[in-house]
Parts: C-alpha cells; sequence; structure tokens
C-alpha cells in the first residue's frame, strides 16, 4: 500500500461551469439530468448521442426546450470548442469521440466524477463498494447497518437513487453507501472515499476493458485516497494486490475479510460468530463480536462474505457492534439473488436468477448439495470448465436451457460424465415451464432444484428479473 498525502485535483466549483463548453455523451439514465445540471449552472451544453430512436428524440425534445443543443444520430464527432465531456459510463473508452478529446488534451468525465465533483462543501463521505458480484447485496446490507446506528443515509450509485440527486439533493445525509461498477470507476479519476470495498476480482466486461489488467485496474481505483480502509478479501488476492498498489491517505489502513478465522487487522467467522479483529483496543489480543452467522439472510457463505465486507466499511465509520448485528438482521436480499421461492415435494426451489455470470453462479452452487442445476442463456464469452470441474460432485443432474447451452453441456461431459443432463433445446420463453418439470423429475427429497444461468437472460427473456419469474411461476404450477 502506497503512502503519504494524495494530491487531489481541486474540485470544481460550483461557479466554474458557467459559459463552459461541455459535451455531455450519451443521453439516459445518466445522460439527461447531467445536461439538466451543468446548464442551469451556466454551461454550454451539447449532448451527442448514438442512437435516434422514438425514446431519444422524446429526451431530445425535453432538453432543447431547456435550451441544451442535442446531436442525435453522431456520438462520435467531438463538438467544436468542447471543454470538458460528461459521458454516461457504459461509453467504450476507444470511442472515436474520447480519442478525439484526448487528442485535443479534454477532460473525460463520467456520471459519478460529476457528482463527486459538484459535492458541497459539508458533504456526506461516501463508503464505496465494488466487485465482480455482491455489489448490490453489500450496499444494502451497509445501508441497513449504518441506518441502525441512527445514521442518515442511502444506497445510492449503481443502485437505487442516483448519486446526482443524493449529491444536489435537499436531503441531508451523515455518510452515502455508494455502488460503483468498473465503468464508474474507469471515468472517475478524483473520487476519494473515506473508505472502500473490492469484494472479489473475476473476468467480466473484458470487452470493454480490453484485458483483466485493464479491468482491475479500473476497480481498484476505488481505494485512491482512502482515508480510513481499504477493505479486501483475503480469499482472493487480487483485491489485496490492488490494495498494495492504491496511493491513500496516511493513516489508512487496509483490513480484510475471511471466512476463516480473522487475523489482526481483520474482519471473520469463529464458531458461527461474525468477529471484527481490526476495529478493536489491542487487535493482536482482542476481538469483537458482532453477529451470529443466522443473523446474515440467507447464510451462503458469499452472502456471509458480503455481510464481512459491509461491517467492515461500517466498524470503519465507527458504528458501534450492536448496529451491526441489528442491520443484518433487518436486512432482506432483493428478489433473485438465491430466493427460496417454495419447497415441493420435499425439494427445494432457489431462485438466483441474477447469478449472470460464472463467478456468481459458482457461489450459489457451493451453497447447496445436491443440486439440480438450471443453467444456461447467453454465455457473453465466458468458459464453463472451472465452474462445471469445481460443482461436479454437487450435481444430482442438469437441465440446459438457452442459446449457448451447448457450451455448458460441453464442460459437463467433460468434468461430469456421470450426471445426468437434458438438454430443452429450446429459447422461447415458454422452455421455463419444461425446465423446471424436467429438474423436478431429476430431483429426490432432500434436493435442491437452483436456477443458477451463469449466464445473461436476454436471449430468451427481457432481463435476469423475467427469467426469475418464469421459474417462481412454474414452480407454483408443480405445486398447484
Ligand atoms: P452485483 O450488484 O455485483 O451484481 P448482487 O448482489 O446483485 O451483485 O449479486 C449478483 C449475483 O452474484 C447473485 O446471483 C449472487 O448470488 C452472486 N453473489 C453475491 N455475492 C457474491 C459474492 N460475494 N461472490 C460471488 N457471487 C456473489
Amino acid at each position: 500500500m502506497g503512502s503519504g498525502q494524495v494530491t487531489s485535483t481541486v474540485p470544481t466549483g460550483p461557479s466554474d461551469f458557467q459559459g463552459k463548453h461541455v459535451t455531455v455523451a450519451g443521453l439516459g439514465v445518466s445522460g439527461v439530468p447531467a445536461a439538466k445540471v451543468l446548464h442551469a449552472r451556466g454551461a454550454i451544453v451539447t449532448v451527442v448521442n448514438d442512437g435516434d430512436d422514438a425514446r431519444a428524440r422524446e429526451q431530445a425534445a425535453e432538453l432543447e426546450a431547456l435550451g441544451v443543443a442535442v446531436r442525435l444520430g453522431d456520438g462520435a464527432t467531438l463538438p467544436e470548442g468542447t471543454e470538458l465531456i460528461v459521458t454516461a459510463p457504459g461509453w467504450k473508452p476507444d470511442k472515436p469521440l474520447f480519442q478525439a478529446a484526448r487528442e485535443a488534451g479534454v477532460d473525460i468525465w463520467g456520471d459519478v466524477e460529476l457528482a463527486w465533483r459538484l459535492r458541497g462543501p459539508d458533504a456526506a463521505p461516501w463508503l464505496a463498494v465494488t466487485g465482480t458480484n455482491g455489489k448490490t447485496t453489500t450496499v444494502q446490507m451497509l445501508t441497513s447497518i449504518l441506518k441502525a446506528a441512527g445514521l442518515r443515509t442511502a444506497a445510492v450509485g449503481n443502485i437505487g437513487v442516483s448519486l446526482l440527486d443524493a449529491v444536489l439533493g435537499d436531503e441531508r445525509y451523515d455518510v452515502l453507501a455508494v455502488e460503483l461498477s468498473s465503468y464508474q470507476l474507469h471515468w472517475a479519476p478524483s473520487l476519494r472515499a473515506h473508505s472502500a470495498a473490492v469484494l472479489n476480482l473475476a473476468p467480466d466486461h473484458l470487452d470493454w476493458h480490453g484485458s483483466m489488467e485493464a479491468y482491475a485496474a479500473d476497480k481498484g481505483r476505488v481505494y485512491e485516497g482512502n482515508k480510513v480502509a481499504c477493505v479486501y478479501n483475503v480469499a482472493d488476492k487480487l483485491t489485496e494486490d490492488l490494495v498494495r498498489e492504491a496511493d491513500v491517505e496516511e493513516g489508512c489502513r487496509a483490513i480484510g475479510f475471511t471466512l476463516g478465522t480473522p487475523g489482526p487487522s481483520q474482519l471473520g467467522v469463529v464458531d458461527g460468530i461474525l468477529v471484527d479483529r481490526a476495529f478493536v483496543e489491542n487487535r493482536q489480543k482482542n476481538a469483537q463480536e458482532l453477529a451470529e452467522v443466522s443473523d446474515v439472510n440467507p447464510p451462503a457463505p458469499h452472502n456471509i462474505a458480503n455481510a464481512l465486507a459491509a461491517a467492515a466499511l461500517a466498524r470503519a465509520f465507527g458504528v458501534p457492534p450492536t448496529a451491526v448485528r441489528d442491520g443484518l438482521r433487518n436486512f432482506s436480499p432483493d428478489a433473485h439473488r438465491i430466493a427460496h421461492v417454495a419447497d415441493v415435494d420435499g425439494v427445494a426451489y432457489i431462485d438466483d436468477s441474477k447469478a449472470t455470470n460464472t463467478h456468481a453462479a459458482e457461489a450459489s452452487l457451493a451453497s447447496y448439495e445436491p443440486i439440480v442445476w438450471i443453467a444456461g442463456g447467453l454465455a457473453k464469452g465466458a468458459t464453463f470448465d472451472e465452474l462445471v470441474a469445481k460443482s461436479a460432485k454437487r450435481l444430482r443432474g442438469a437441465v440446459l436451457i438457452g442459446a449457448d447451452r451447448a457450451l455448458i453441456r460441453d464442460a459437463l461431459a467433460r468434468h461430469a460424465p456421470e450426471v445426468p443432463v437434458v438438454d430443452l433445446d429450446r429459447t422461447d420463453t415458454g422452455a421455463m415451464l419444461a425446465a423446471v418439470q424436467e429438474a423436478r423429475r431429476l430431483a429426490v427429497p432432500g434436493d435442491t432444484v437452483l436456477l443458477a444461468p451463469a449466464c445473461a437472460s436476454m436471449d430468451m427473456f427481457a432481463n435476469y428479473n423475467q427469467r426469475g419469474d418464469a421459474f417462481a411461476q412454474a414452480v407454483r404450477e408443480l405445486g398447484a
């Protein structure tokens, strides 16, 4: 971990936008509010957008009525005189617009950078969470813990309330729990959190970042300039490496979380108890009990890891142990994240439709045994050998659906040849009912039927919510 004071770039004061030519790249959830805020502060705003569909035209009309220029169908050309670009986080860094900006020495900010720069002098500190999987869950647990401590807070960023609203709205906060995606971090060069956690790192979005190294480096930005704690996953060395490479404020500590017995400066688990050996007096000898594993809902291993990361950030902010316990008890996860749908004939049906990549599916497959696994969808370039090899011994059977199911079928043939596989050869929405019926046929009492597709859903469904709903509906039909 690097030491020494961070010389952060001077935040742009509210009046500094007066007369400045700002290009907003991309309409949509972040672009429209950004354009409005910048316009209200006196900037001369031009919005550029690749598409020009009906929705874009509607948004453009709304902005044009305010006096903002909008160029639809041309997201590649840098408008003349641009002094700053504020981009939607999803825009790829290799776009011609950005190449032109870099050549012209124009700064590029994302939505998070804009919010960070616009926050007032007494702004609430940020506790930031990133990682390949578990971000939303961890931020929600953290919010619940902070609220249990009586703090005014909200879950913001890549979740719930927009960061701009949180920073500029009338609501007063003591602290913000901020979920950040790798894209947002890429475009947030001067963000300096109070404390931050990287939960885990597995290959994801590599087509956007260009390489695993670039992806990891963008995730690692969350630690830059941290004041109190950089929270890392002891089981995931890459996250610890990122802490070591970060340039943080003097006195900022590296805090690990582990499902095993914690060492000094770590949080972990001892005999079913979540314990803190980081934020205690004499951490060489002492540990503080925080909560019981059974206080974590659901108490699957990866979710306990999320709870420990949330607890570490809360403790870094000075939250007492009882609030950690109460906050975890009050928390219930969002839909489609290892949600128990029903028991039918002694078989549990679990919806983890949100397991859209192999890393997430691996975590949920590690949480049950024996499993009838429903998987498949859009693989997004993933390979399944490692996932199947690690999970093979837990599988009673597998039912495959979706466009890229052959990739999973081949991995099962290689690493789990004994496991019966039903290849449904269907990509229609109704296939989920057939999948659940096949799974029921394979399962015996005591088993778990687990929807953990390890793939995106868009080949068959509008999104993972609809896929999970279809699963739950099919299970209800079984029970009827
Ligand atoms: P994110 O916001 O990062 O997408 P979520 O909390 O929405 O994370 O969880 C996404 C998926 O990842 C879920 O399917 C869940 O089972 C899985 N998951 C949650 N936490 C972890 C973790 N710590 N490690 C691996 N997988 C996880």
